[in-house]
Parts: structure tokens; sequence; C-alpha cells
């Protein structure tokens, strides 16, 4: 389902991008989430073979505030289940960097794109065989 390994120097030269239009509704989104008991929100992303990062909301399954849990059957509704390359969540309070517990989604989506709601940044992850997260380019453009 997801990007194999024999991928990963493509996906770490990559250039990610994410519509202006999309980075505002994931913010409006995830502010709306976070004013509501510190929520999160989560779901997942494809990317087009220039880049472009497209997004699709999924249900947060944990009402617990600063926590998102998705289920694989979630990625169900995705249309093009094979090219889903990664997660995406907000951290209300947080910065826009994984946490330590984060490495161990790595097993489910070795791609995770955090926004962070309180400093506004977003960045894209990449667990490459290993448990540290390397920083990919990702830039939000019109
Ligand atoms: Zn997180």
């Amino acid at each position: 389902m997801w990007p194999n390994h024999r991928a990963t120097n493509v996906i770490k030269r990559r250039n990610f991008w994410l519509p202006l239009s999309e980075f505002s509704r994931l913010r409006r989104r995830s502010l709306i989430a976070a004013n509501d008991g510190l929520r999160e929100i989560c779901g997942y992303f494809v990317c087009g073979p220039d880049g472009q990062v497209r997004l699709t909301f999924t249900l947060n399954r944990t009402a617990e505030p600063s926590r998102f849990k998705m289920r694989k059957a979630d990625l169900g509704v995705c249309p093009t289940r094979r090219q889903v390359w990664g997660t995406f969540h907000s951290h209300p309070l947080g910065e826009e960097y994984p946490s330590e517990t984060e490495a161990n989604l790595s097993n489910f989506s070795p791609l995770l794109m955090i926004y962070s709601d309180i400093f506004e940044k977003i960045a894209l992850w990449g667990y490459f065989r290993s448990r540290t997260p390397v920083r990919l380019n990702l830039r939000v453009r019109r």
C-alpha cells in the first residue's frame, strides 16, 4: 500500500507541495478541533507525479486531547488505495515535529505529515528503515 523502500531515494529528493487552499482547509479544521478540547485532526494523503499532495480527512477515532487514532479500515474510503503515501495529523499545542512515540506509527505509515496548530507550521517526515525521521521537502504554494 505504501511506496516501497526501493523508492526511498526518490522520495527523499522529491519536492512535495501542498496547494494553499488545502493548507487553509487543514488549518481551519485543525483550529476547530483544537478549540474542541484540544482534539487532533487526521487523515491520509496521496501524491501526484508532480509532487502535489492531496489530503483526505478521516475520523479521529479518539476524543482524547492531543491524540489521534486511525484504523487501516479508514483507508478503505480511498478510491485509489494503492496510491496512499502517508498519514497526517495535527498537534494542537506541539511543534510540527514527530514525538518519540510517533516512530511506532511508522509501521503503519512511513510518511508522516504533521501540522502544528499553535505555530501554524507543517512538515513532512519519512521513516526509512530507521526510527529517526528525515525531514522531507514540503512547500505550501498557490
Ligand atoms: Zn503527533
